[in-house]
């Protein structure tokens, strides 16, 4: 009897499996984290070998703490960290270099050399020439192991984000796909053809016999022979992608935002591309029966993860969850902003050399002060993103799902409805990136028949609605903005003489 859906998702820092029933409710959860290395400053990286592990052992233990068994699995979904790349070896299998991560600036240097492909590149793939990409880092291993371009023509390697390197694991070898969504984020695809693209891998001088065979999302991915029950992975997308699936943002102009370490807001923009002159990047949704659904993204690199500095380096807070408790101790922020750029900022800014600034500073402001604003800091920078979605795609947004550690902060969500003047919808069920996996798995086995099927789940945990008068709003909004510009004025030399 098949009554489950086995969710695996990959993040950064840790890898979950998740059973799933037909309600969409987690019935069983297991979790390891996952070491990151930092080689060089601005590097990080990982041990392909020690993601695989991971997910041997994740699959394991949901299998012995739940007594269920294979048998009982209808489907497995994957999502992943997106971008990060494994290029391993046809005939091995094992990785040549370790999976050089998203968040890795070591290939700036192999941007920069390309700045000029920048227009033409964002033509086709909807992306900025950036290292976060898949492309420069295939480049960089390339580069930095004996023979690589050589062997690479040869056919002898093969490239892979984490889903790929998982399904062929999973399948011994035999299966070497991607899912449209990953495939749009390695700035090799061509998100108008939905192909590799020949003058793409030109730029960057990659075989494209490397490639994987990029399939629909709720396709057949192959059977994960290396658990028992015969089951095949039938559903596969990037962790963003996923979590739109996951909180039923099927139609156009339906968004969602995830509150974790950084924040990601999609939304669903239809079935036309369209490349951005706000900041933003156009991405593949999903693609189903060959038709494609496309999103638009923007990216806050400092969100949740300004709490953890809150904790961690300034001792303001013992836990992330207390900054709601001290931020409600005052009743604003005695006009103090914090911008949070610490490594710069991204949508729709993507100013690199900003750094993070605190303004407005008086003997009247104290720590809770400053909790406050850290915490409204995350609420300024989605609306940032917001409203440049809203010049773009001119749509006007009626309510924004919600979901990522942060959204827990009921004090956060109630000021970015506030300052947002839209209503905020948080579902039951908050691991939207893997429910959404979950989902496009089922689907492909007729476990769920239809999207209309899925919505069915879809459980409101609490809404927020706006309270504050506009122009106050108004008020606020544009002193962030204020800040902002005054932060990315601040340019000191990068290294100082004196
Ligand atoms: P990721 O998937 O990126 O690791 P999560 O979705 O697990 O992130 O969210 C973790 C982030 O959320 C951390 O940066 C943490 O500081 C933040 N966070 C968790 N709970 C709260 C809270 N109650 N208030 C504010 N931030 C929180």
């Amino acid at each position: 009897m098949k009554k489950y859906i086995l969710s695996i998702d990959q993040g950064t820092t840790s890898t979950r499996a998740i059973l799933i029933n037909s309600q969409g409710e987690e019935v069983f959860k297991a979790q390891r984290e996952v070491e990151c290395l930092f080689p060089q400053p601005g590097w990080v990286e990982v041990n392909p070998n020690k993601i695989w592990i991971s997910t041997i052992d994740v699959i394991n233990e949901l299998m012995v703490v739940s007594s269920s068994n294979m048998e009982e699995v209808a489907a497995i979904g994957i999502t992943n960290q997106r971008e990060t790349t494994v290029v391993w070896d046809r005939i091995t299998g094992q990785a040549v270099y370790n999976a050089i991560v998203w968040q890795s600036k070591q290939t700036q240097d192999l941007c920069d050399e390309r700045e000029d492909k920048m227009e033409f590149i964002q033509n086709k793939t909807g992306l900025r020439m950036n290292p976060y990409f898949s492309a420069s880092k295939i480049r960089f291993i390339l580069d930095h192991i004996p023979d690589g371009q050589k062997r690479a023509e040869r056919g002898e390697l093969m490239f892979g984000t984490i889903d790929s390197w998982l399904i062929y694991k999973m399948t011994y070898g035999k299966c070497h796909y991607t899912d449209v969504t990953n495939a749009s984020r390695t700035m090799l695809y061509n998100i108008f053809d939905m192909k590799w693209d020949k003058e793409l891998l030109d730029i960057w001088n990659i075989p494209e016999s490397m490639l994987p065979e990029v399939l629909d999302n709720s396709a057949d991915f192959g059977e994960a022979a290396f658990f028992p029950g015969h089951v095949h992975i039938h559903g596969v997308a990037g962790d963003q992608q996923a979590a739109l699936f996951g909180q039923c943002c099927f139609q156009a102009g339906e968004s969602k935002n995830t509150y974790g370490t950084g924040c990601f807001m999609l939304m669903n923009i239809g079935d036309k591309p369209l490349i951005s002159k706000q900041g933003l990047l156009t991405t593949v949704a999903w693609r189903e029966g060959g038709v494609t659904t496309y999103a638009l993204e923007g990216s806050v690199f400092m969100g949740g993860a300004i709490i953890q500095w809150l904790r961690d380096q300034m001792d303001l807070i013992k836990s992330s969850a207390q900054s709601e408790e001290y931020a409600n101790r005052v009743h604003d922020t005695a006009g103090v902003y914090v911008v949070p750029a610490f490594v710069g900022l991204g949508t729709p800014y993507w100013d690199d050399d900003a750094r993070g600034a605190v303004f407005g500073l008086t003997r009247g402001a104290d720590r809770h002060h400053f909790v406050r604003a850290t915490l409204f800091s995350i609420a300024y920078q989605s609306k940032d993103v917001i409203e440049a979605m809203k010049r773009e795609a001119g749509l006007e947004l009626k309510s924004l799902r919600v979901d990522g550690g942060a959204s827990a902060n009921a004090l956060l969500m109630q000021f970015q409805s506030d300052i947002l003047q839209c209503e905020i919808s948080l579902p039951k069920y908050v691991e939207t990136t893997a429910l959404g996996a979950g989902y496009m798995a089922g689907l492909g086995v007729n476990f769920w028949k239809s999207k209309a099927d899925i919505e069915q789940n879809h459980t409101i945990q609490k809404k927020y609605y706006p309270m504050m008068p506009q122009s106050e709003v108004d008020c606020l909004y544009e002193g962030w903005l204020q800040a902002v510009n005054a932060t990315r004025a601040f340019k000191p030399k990068k290294k100082c003489e004196c």
